[in-house]
C-alpha cells in the first residue's frame, strides 16, 4: 500500500502507513538524514518508499532514532542498519524487546509470525511475540537529556513502553512524541489506556512533552500537529494537571 507523505516543516516530513495511520518522520540536514522511527513493513518497504518520494537516497541515512520498540514504528530498523549500515538508536529500558530477549515462544510465537504486517494487525503481531518482528542492537543507547547529531535532545518518557523516548528538535522546535502522545483531528490526545500499560508514568511522560514549549508535535500515529500547537499543549497540561481521567480509548 502506498505510502502517504505530510510535509512538516522545511526539510521534515511525515511517511504514513494509510493502512493504520503510523507515522515515520525523516529530517534532512546538508551532513546527511536522520529518521525518527522506521515504519512497519520488516524490509523497510514503506519507509523507502517515503524516503523515495522526498528525493533522499537510503545511503544518506545518518542516524535511526527510535521512540520505542512496537512494530508499528521500528519494523524497518534491523533491515535498515542490515543493508544501508545506518546506525540505530534507543533507550536501554526497551533493549530487552528489541533484542528479542522478550519474545514469546510456543504457540504464541507461531501465531505471532503469521500475522500480516497490515494495519492494526502489526501491533497486534508485536504484542503477540512480545518482541521486535528481527532483534536489532543498539549502536547507542540514549540517555535522559543528551544531544543527539548536534540538534535533538532526548526525553525519556516511559508509560506507553518502559523505554519510551521522545526527541525535540532544538533547530525547529519540533517535538517527535512518539506513542506518549497522540494527535487526533488536530487536538492533542493520549494513547488508549490498553495500551499504556504505566499509567502513572505515562501521565508524567504526556505532562513532561506538554511543556516543552514545542513550535510542532509529531506523534506516532495520524499527522502532525502544526497549528495552534502551545494552545493545545495548555489544554491537554491542565487536564492532566486537574487529576483528569486518563481516557479509555485516548
Ligand atoms: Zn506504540
Amino acid at each position: 500500500m502506498a505510502v502517504q507523505v505530510i510535509p512538516v516543516t522545511e526539510g521534515v516530513w511525515c511517511f504514513r502507513r494509510p493502512s493504520y495511520f503510523a507515522c515515520s518522520y525523516v529530517v534532512s540536514t546538508e551532513a546527511g538524514a536522520i529518521a525518527i522511527d522506521v515504519g512497519m513493513d520488516s524490509d523497510a518497504a514503506d519507509f523507502l518508499q517515503g524516503l523515495k518520494a522526498v528525493g533522499i537516497p537510503p545511503h544518506r541515512l545518518r542516524v535511526i532514532l527510535l521512540t520505542h520498540w512496537h512494530n508499528d514504528h521500528s519494523a524497518g530498523a534491523a533491515f535498515l542498519k542490515r543493508e544501508f549500515s545506518v546506525p540505530v538508536y534507543y533507550n536501554t529500558g526497551d533493549m530487552p524487546f528489541f533484542t528479542r530477549k522478550t519474545a514469546a515462544q510456543g504457540i504464541r510465537a507461531w501465531i505471532g509470525k503469521r500475522v500480516p504486517e497490515e494495519g492494526v494487525l502489526v501491533l497486534l503481531r508485536g504484542l503477540l511475540e512480545d518482541a521486535a518482528p528481527e532483534a536489532v542492537t543498539a549502536n547507542r543507547l540514549v540517555t535522559d537529556g543528551e544531544i543527539l547529531e548536534g540538534a535533538f535532545r532526548v526525553l525519556v518518557t516511559p508509560g506507553h513502553t518502559s523505554g519510551h523516548v521522545a526527541y525535540m528538535h532544538e533547530p525547529t522546535r519540533t517535538l517527535f512524541c512518539g506513542d506518549a502522545l497522540a494527535v487526533v483531528a488536530n487536538r492533542l490526545r493520549l494513547m488508549a489506556r490498553p495500551v499504556t500499560p504505566d499509567l502513572p508514568s505515562a501521565r508524567s511522560s504526556a505532562l513532561r512533552c506538554l511543556r516543552e514549549g514545542a513550535r510542532i508535535v509529531c506523534p506516532g500515529h495520524r499527522a502532525p500537529l502544526t497549528e495552534n500547537v502551545g494552545e493545545e499543549c495548555k489544554r491537554l497540561h491542565d487536564y492532566l494537571e486537574t487529576e483528569g481521567r486518563w481516557p479509555l480509548l485516548g
